[in-house]
Protein backbone atom coordinates (compact mmCIF):
# COMPACT_ATOMS: atom_id res chain seq x y z
CA UNK A 1 0.00 0.00 0.00
CA UNK A 2 2.85 2.48 0.84
CA UNK A 3 3.97 4.60 -1.94
CA UNK A 4 1.11 4.69 -4.44
CA UNK A 5 0.50 7.40 -6.11
CA UNK A 6 -3.30 7.80 -5.75
CA UNK A 7 -4.74 9.24 -2.71
CA UNK A 8 -7.10 6.70 -0.28
CA UNK A 9 -9.05 6.34 2.72
CA UNK A 10 -8.21 4.03 5.24
CA UNK A 11 -10.38 3.61 8.23
CA UNK A 12 -9.17 1.42 11.47
CA UNK A 13 -12.29 1.03 13.50
CA UNK A 14 -13.14 -1.08 16.70
CA UNK A 15 -13.88 -0.89 20.37
CA UNK A 16 -11.91 0.54 23.07
CA UNK A 17 -8.59 -1.36 23.93
CA UNK A 18 -8.53 -2.95 20.35
CA UNK A 19 -5.19 -1.20 19.14
CA UNK A 20 -6.74 0.95 17.00
CA UNK A 21 -4.39 4.08 18.06
CA UNK A 22 -1.14 1.20 17.98
CA UNK A 23 -2.34 0.24 14.23
CA UNK A 24 -2.42 4.13 13.17
CA UNK A 25 1.00 4.47 14.47
CA UNK A 26 2.69 1.58 13.27
CA UNK A 27 1.08 2.93 9.63
CA UNK A 28 2.35 6.14 10.22
CA UNK A 29 5.82 4.95 11.17
CA UNK A 30 6.05 2.98 7.80
CA UNK A 31 5.06 6.22 5.71
CA UNK A 32 7.86 8.04 7.58
CA UNK A 33 10.52 5.50 7.10
CA UNK A 34 9.49 5.01 3.26
CA UNK A 35 10.23 8.99 3.42
CA UNK A 36 6.85 10.54 2.83
CA UNK A 37 5.68 13.75 4.50
CA UNK A 38 3.07 12.80 6.91
CA UNK A 39 0.72 14.97 9.15
CA UNK A 40 -1.38 13.87 12.41
CA UNK A 41 -4.41 15.05 14.13
CA UNK A 42 -6.46 14.32 16.71
CA UNK A 43 -9.71 16.30 17.97
CA UNK A 44 -9.36 18.60 20.85
CA UNK A 45 -11.70 16.38 23.27
CA UNK A 46 -9.20 13.77 24.08
CA UNK A 47 -7.17 15.40 26.14
CA UNK A 48 -6.67 12.35 28.26
CA UNK A 49 -2.43 11.69 27.53
CA UNK A 50 -1.45 15.40 26.42
CA UNK A 51 -2.08 17.88 23.66
CA UNK A 52 0.44 17.42 21.11
CA UNK A 53 0.67 13.64 20.60
CA UNK A 54 -1.14 10.30 19.66
CA UNK A 55 -0.30 7.58 22.80
CA UNK A 56 -1.18 4.25 22.50
CA UNK A 57 -1.67 2.04 24.93
CA UNK A 58 1.94 0.57 24.83
CA UNK A 59 2.88 3.67 25.04
CA UNK A 60 4.30 4.28 21.78
CA UNK A 61 3.67 7.99 20.26
CA UNK A 62 3.13 10.09 17.89
CA UNK A 63 3.77 14.11 17.28
CA UNK A 64 0.00 15.03 16.33
CA UNK A 65 -1.64 18.32 16.06
CA UNK A 66 -4.92 18.84 18.44
CA UNK A 67 -8.03 20.77 15.70
CA UNK A 68 -11.02 21.89 17.01
CA UNK A 69 -13.14 20.61 13.78
CA UNK A 70 -12.87 19.66 9.85
CA UNK A 71 -12.58 22.59 8.57
CA UNK A 72 -9.60 23.76 11.31
CA UNK A 73 -7.83 19.97 9.91
CA UNK A 74 -7.97 20.91 6.27
CA UNK A 75 -7.09 24.39 7.09
CA UNK A 76 -3.69 22.76 8.54
CA UNK A 77 -2.64 20.54 6.03
CA UNK A 78 0.54 21.46 4.43
CA UNK A 79 1.50 21.83 1.18
CA UNK A 80 3.22 18.81 -0.32
CA UNK A 81 1.92 16.29 2.73
CA UNK A 82 1.61 12.64 1.15
CA UNK A 83 -0.21 10.50 4.31
CA UNK A 84 -2.77 12.13 6.85
CA UNK A 85 -3.38 10.43 9.61
CA UNK A 86 -6.51 11.01 12.23
CA UNK A 87 -7.06 9.92 15.69
CA UNK A 88 -10.53 9.74 17.36
CA UNK A 89 -12.23 10.13 14.34
CA UNK A 90 -15.50 9.45 15.79
CA UNK A 91 -15.38 12.74 17.97
CA UNK A 92 -15.52 14.80 14.65
CA UNK A 93 -18.07 16.69 13.20
CA UNK A 94 -19.87 15.22 10.10
CA UNK A 95 -17.69 17.85 7.79
CA UNK A 96 -14.95 15.42 8.38
CA UNK A 97 -16.67 12.86 5.97
CA UNK A 98 -16.09 15.55 3.01
CA UNK A 99 -12.38 16.66 4.73
CA UNK A 100 -11.25 12.81 3.94
CA UNK A 101 -12.63 12.83 0.70
CA UNK A 102 -10.92 16.07 -0.72
CA UNK A 103 -7.62 14.85 0.87
CA UNK A 104 -7.73 11.43 -0.93
CA UNK A 105 -8.74 12.88 -3.94
CA UNK A 106 -6.00 15.66 -3.56
CA UNK A 107 -3.90 12.61 -3.42
CA UNK A 108 -3.53 12.02 -0.03
CA UNK A 109 -3.36 8.52 2.12
CA UNK A 110 -5.80 9.19 4.82
CA UNK A 111 -5.82 6.99 7.69
CA UNK A 112 -8.06 7.69 10.12
CA UNK A 113 -8.83 5.16 13.37
CA UNK A 114 -11.96 5.46 15.77
CA UNK A 115 -14.71 3.49 17.69
CA UNK A 116 -17.00 2.63 15.39
CA UNK A 117 -19.90 2.24 18.21
CA UNK A 118 -20.93 4.06 21.70
CA UNK A 119 -21.50 1.86 24.76
CA UNK A 120 -24.74 1.30 23.60
CA UNK A 121 -23.42 -0.05 20.47
CA UNK A 122 -24.70 3.18 18.71
CA UNK A 123 -22.87 3.81 15.15
CA UNK A 124 -20.49 6.29 16.48
CA UNK A 125 -20.61 10.02 14.64
CA UNK A 126 -19.01 10.14 11.54
CA UNK A 127 -17.95 6.60 11.44
CA UNK A 128 -20.45 5.18 9.00
CA UNK A 129 -20.01 7.40 6.88
CA UNK A 130 -16.29 6.95 6.55
CA UNK A 131 -17.16 3.31 6.68
CA UNK A 132 -19.07 3.80 3.28
CA UNK A 133 -16.69 5.87 1.65
CA UNK A 134 -13.35 4.15 2.62
CA UNK A 135 -11.37 1.99 0.20
CA UNK A 136 -10.05 -0.46 3.29
CA UNK A 137 -11.46 -0.97 6.59
CA UNK A 138 -10.19 -2.78 8.91
CA UNK A 139 -11.91 -4.04 12.22
CA UNK A 140 -9.81 -4.32 15.11
CA UNK A 141 -11.13 -6.56 18.40
CA UNK A 142 -9.81 -6.32 21.42
CA UNK A 143 -9.86 -9.22 24.35
CA UNK A 144 -13.07 -9.77 26.51
CA UNK A 145 -12.68 -9.44 29.91
CA UNK A 146 -15.28 -12.13 30.97
CA UNK A 147 -14.90 -15.22 28.51
CA UNK A 148 -11.60 -14.33 26.57
CA UNK A 149 -12.94 -14.25 23.05
CA UNK A 150 -12.77 -11.31 20.50
CA UNK A 151 -14.71 -8.15 22.16
CA UNK A 152 -16.26 -5.95 19.42
CA UNK A 153 -17.87 -3.55 22.27
CA UNK A 154 -16.85 -0.91 24.45
CA UNK A 155 -18.65 -2.10 27.93
CA UNK A 156 -19.70 0.64 30.06
CA UNK A 157 -19.03 0.03 33.72
CA UNK A 158 -19.68 3.40 35.67
CA UNK A 159 -20.42 6.92 35.24
CA UNK A 160 -23.68 8.30 33.88
CA UNK A 161 -25.09 7.87 30.59
CA UNK A 162 -23.82 10.41 28.17
CA UNK A 163 -22.20 9.27 24.90
CA UNK A 164 -18.75 10.10 25.93
CA UNK A 165 -17.51 9.06 28.69
CA UNK A 166 -13.27 9.63 28.94
CA UNK A 167 -11.37 7.84 30.89
CA UNK A 168 -10.36 3.92 30.34
CA UNK A 169 -12.09 2.45 33.42
CA UNK A 170 -15.37 3.31 32.79
CA UNK A 171 -15.51 0.73 30.17
CA UNK A 172 -14.44 -2.82 29.85
CA UNK A 173 -13.82 -4.48 25.97
CA UNK A 174 -16.75 -7.41 25.75
CA UNK A 175 -17.81 -9.45 23.38
CA UNK A 176 -21.50 -10.07 21.60
CA UNK A 177 -21.92 -12.81 24.50
CA UNK A 178 -20.86 -11.13 27.62
CA UNK A 179 -22.36 -7.40 26.70
CA UNK A 180 -24.87 -6.20 28.67
CA UNK A 181 -26.75 -3.28 28.51
CA UNK A 182 -25.55 -0.31 31.11
CA UNK A 183 -27.92 1.69 33.14
CA UNK A 184 -25.96 4.42 34.85
CA UNK A 185 -25.72 3.97 38.64
CA UNK A 186 -28.15 5.28 41.05
CA UNK A 187 -26.18 7.70 43.02
CA UNK A 188 -25.22 9.38 39.49
CA UNK A 189 -28.05 10.25 38.28
CA UNK A 190 -29.28 11.80 41.84
CA UNK A 191 -25.79 13.55 42.11
CA UNK A 192 -27.10 15.49 38.35
CA UNK A 193 -29.98 16.10 39.28
CA UNK A 194 -29.42 17.78 42.92
CA UNK A 195 -29.96 21.72 42.91
CA UNK A 196 -27.40 23.53 44.14
CA UNK A 197 -28.17 24.53 48.30
CA UNK A 198 -28.70 28.57 48.06
CA UNK A 199 -26.00 30.65 50.65
CA UNK A 200 -27.29 33.24 52.71
CA UNK A 201 -26.64 36.45 51.17
CA UNK A 202 -24.80 38.80 53.37
CA UNK A 203 -22.88 42.32 53.48
ZN1 LIG B 1 -17.20 -12.57 26.23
Amino acid sequence: MDGHRGGSIEIIAGGMFSGKSEELIRRMRRSVIARQRVQVFKPVIDDRFGIDEVVSRDDRRLKAQSVGNSAELLARVEIGVQVVGIDEVQFFDAGIVDVCMQLADAGIRVIAAGLDQDYMRRPFGPMPALLSVAEEVSKMHAVCVRCRGAAHYSQRVSGGDAQVEVGDSAYEARCRACYETYRAEKEAEEAAVQLPIPQPITG
